[in-house]
């Protein structure tokens, strides 16, 4: 069975091996050797010369992360809203107390940071954006949000939870103030683990905020972090995982992992579309490198079965959209042969419909 799934992805045999060690103290010479590592890939893959925390949570643990340590209750903060995963933003600050300014798009669109940067007034505090849309299928212009704050008191905070080490991410080139990914997308490695780096203008922020913090108090993650340790009892496990996929995605370079989801996401979108299958991403939008969203009205959970047996695993579709869609992922450890084995079990598909 091959797996095109969204997270968590299929775990490369070669990231489960790394697991298959004795077990090592979070305070010794051996592990700070794997932290360090770990850093230098995700500074590579995140495109910054800034600390990478090491944060044992999921994605959205680096979220909370970021709104209790940058942000104070009332502060006003914009988030364009494309689907889910921003919506789920979007209600994480507003449960924080944050003066939520939404701006929707339709379903299956990018956001327009033309439309966004209106929003912004003097005293704004931050501009949340989801790199990559994991429910619509879309991909948002990073490097437009990041010119909108260049010049503003606001930070950009960016969840790259399903784009980091798939997409282009050049966290400081772009101007990203708060970047955050997460061990069970592109990085291809069991979930559990998370990462985060933070511009001056952020960490400045950090020196005072309106709110409790202990457990994700970033000023004790940097501060561990400069012996290349954490402040509490890591994955370590996880962090194995994540070295040993980040050997993997650096071998020829991060770049190269790029173009290859690229790749194969233009294959599997031309080839989805001469079948007769609709995407959910617009022509107009920036269509996911990661996740192709199909669009197939009512008829979902009889996709995601006929292509199990035809030997492919594929992600169901995500609410209000259950039913209609499912996504096909190319992140992690997928090349064009599992493309184009997927394209011709769609067409069989196709063919025995009609
Ligand atoms: C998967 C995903 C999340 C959730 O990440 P967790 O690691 O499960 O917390 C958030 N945002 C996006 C865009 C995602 O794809």
């Amino acid at each position: 069975m091959k797996k095109l799934l969204c997270g968590p992805v299929e775990i490369p045999q070669f990231v489960l091996d790394a697991m298959d060690t004795p077990s090592i103290s979070h305070r010794s010479p051996e592990y700070e050797k794997i932290q360090k590592e770990v850093e230098m890939g995700m500074q590579e893959v995140f495109g910054t010369l800034q600390p990478v925390l090491t944060v044992t949570s999921s994605g959205t643990g680096c979220m909370e992360a970021a709104i209790i340590n940058c942000f104070s209750p009332g502060d006003h903060v914009v988030i364009p809203i494309v689907g889910n995963f921003s919506k789920q933003f979007s209600s994480m600050a507003s449960e924080y107390g944050l003066d939520v300014e939404e701006v929707p798009f339709e379903y299956g669109q990018s956001a327009d940071p033309v439309r966004v940067g209106p929003h912004l007034k003097p005293d704004t505090k931050g501009l949340f954006v989801v790199h990559n849309e994991s429910s619509s299928g879309v991909t948002n212009d990073l490097k437009g949000f990041g010119a909108l704050v260049r010049d503003h008191k606001a930070i950009l905070v960016v969840d790259s939870v399903s784009g980091a080490a798939g997409l282009p991410l050049e966290m400081d080139g772009w101007g990203i103030d708060i970047l955050i990914t997460s061990s069970q997308k592109c990085l291809m490695a069991p979930a559990g683990l998370a990462f985060m780096a933070l511009s001056e203008k952020a960490w400045q922020r950090c020196e005072r905020s309106g709110f409790p913090r202990y457990y994700f108090d970033l000023r004790r993650f940097r501060k561990f972090n400069q012996d290349n340790q954490t402040p509490t009892t890591p994955g370590i496990y996880n962090l194995m995982a994540v070295a040993s996929a980040l050997q993997f995605i650096r071998k020829n370079g991060v770049g190269d992992v790029v173009n290859r989801t690229a790749e194969n996401a233009a294959l599997l979108r031309s080839g989805l579309k001469e079948i007769g299958l609709e995407l959910v991403a617009k022509e107009d939008a920036i269509p996911s490198d990661t996740l192709t969203t199909v669009l197939v009205p009512g008829k979902s959970a009889e996709w995601l079965s006929a292509l199990k047996e035809k030997g492919f695993q594929v992600a169901g579709g995500l609410a209000p959209y259950k039913e209609d869609t499912f996504r096909i992922g190319t992140m992690g450890y997928v090349f064009r042969e599992d493309i184009e084995g997927m394209l011709s079990a769609a067409r069989e598909i196709q063919n025995e419909r009609l």
